[in-house]
């Protein structure tokens, strides 16, 4: 039975799994195509983007994210669509580590804006841990797969700028998708050996409809770190902390980490206690979720504070979500879900 939750007691869910995270989309824009995530073809210049009124203002995020932590949220993931173009979000930042329990403040970025002072200043207004999106070390691969030309030595500047700005250990996100980078497994790792950064090797996943996602697409986390033990010899790390996304391993030489995450081939939704709020107030229980709860609407229909809570904790409350572990091919090909752009990666 779900628990009955007031404003100030946090809900587990129907399958026992407390909230612990949210991960809020800043925006559904972004400065990339990546070809697995918003194909060119289908957010092209006649793409219908949100008009700012109908994207949560900070006020409401930080009146949600307040509310959230009532009920039991520690971390914050900041993402999108691509967060650094939204204006002005280290003021929002700064709010959101004010917020009594909020304990950790993670941003996902693909680094094209993530110059010196701006990796400072985000830092200054309180992100703990910043992840870079970077799919390949060869610099055509990359511009092919982002599909705007964007080189990758600008993302590995980018890098270096959260490093110098003291967001260490600073993650690096791949996806790795089955003809197309999965030959930039050992260089990536390669490059990143040693450095201090921990390279995170992602199954490409099916999420939304229009990546054209088929199973054998997919390359195991299994493969991916039997590639790259083959090179250099790993040895598994403990998880950091219990829900942990990541698999850890170690080099045997002490080089450093990685991780990998294997969301198709051995779903962790046993573990999730992921909220997600996109960029117009919409409330996801799931990544592969097709239905969002409107709590803009709440809010703008003048809802006081306990009138929120209770909202928040009856959806979580419902939850039961654990699509990764019942995925098949037929619902992957399900139309409806939404796109990862929108929800926030
Ligand atoms: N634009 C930012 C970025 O790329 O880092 C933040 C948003 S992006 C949606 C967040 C992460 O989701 C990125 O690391 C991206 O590579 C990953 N991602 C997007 N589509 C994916 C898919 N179908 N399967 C696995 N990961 C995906
Ligand atoms: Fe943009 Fe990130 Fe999606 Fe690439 S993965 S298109 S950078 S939102
Ligand atoms: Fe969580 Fe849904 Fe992913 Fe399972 S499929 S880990 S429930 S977001």
């Amino acid at each position: 039975m779900p628990t009955h939750a007031t404003a100030s007691t946090a809900p587990a869910d129907v399958l026992g799994r407390p909230l612990r995270d949210l991960r809020i989309s800043l925006t559904d824009r972004c400065n990339f195509r990546c070809t697995y995530c918003m194909p060119r073809h289908l957010f092209g210049s006649a793409h219908e983007f949100l008009p700012r009124r109908e994207i949560l203002s900070f006020e409401e995020i930080e009146r949600l994210t307040r509310l959230f932590a009532q009920l039991g949220v520690r971390k914050l993931r900041l993402t999108g669509g691509e967060p650094l173009l939204r204006r002005d979000i280290e003021t929002l930042i700064a709010r959101l580590a004010a917020i009594p329990g909020i304990e950790d403040i993670a941003l996902t970025t693909n680094g094209a804006l993530l110059d010196r002072d701006r990796a400072r200043a985000l830092a200054d207004a309180g992100v703990t841990r910043i992840t870079v999106s970077l799919d390949a070390i060869d610099d055509a691969t990359f511009r092919r797969i982002n599909d705007v030309g964007f080189p990758v030595d600008r993302v590995l500047a980018a890098i270096d700028n959260a490093r110098a700005a003291g967001l260490t250990p600073v993650k690096v996100n791949a996806v790795v998708q089955r003809g197309l980078n999965d030959d930039q497994i050992v260089p990536l790792a390669g490059h990143f050996r040693g450095s201090g950064c921990i390279p995170r090797f992602i199954e490409y996943m099916d999420v939304g409809t229009s990546n054209g996602w088929r199973f054998e697409d997919v390359v195991p986390a299994r493969e991916i770190v039997e590639r790259i033990g083959e090179r250099w010899p790993l040895l598994p790390l403990p998880a950091n902390y219990p829900g942990e996304t990541a698999n850890r391993w170690r080099y045997a030489d002490g080089a450093g980490e990685i991780g990998v995450i294997a969301s198709v081939t051995q779903p962790f939704c046993g573990g999730c206690t992921r909220a997600r709020l996109s960029a117009e107030g919409k409330l996801f229980t799931c990544l592969f979720g097709g239905h969002g709860h409107d709590l803009r609407q709440l809010l703008r229909d003048g809802a006081d504070d306990d009138a929120v809570a209770e909202t928040l904790a009856g959806i979580w409350g419902r939850r039961r979500d654990r699509y990764s572990e019942e995925r098949t091919a037929e619902s992957a090909a399900r139309r409806g879900k939404a796109e990862m752009s929108y929800i926030g990666g």
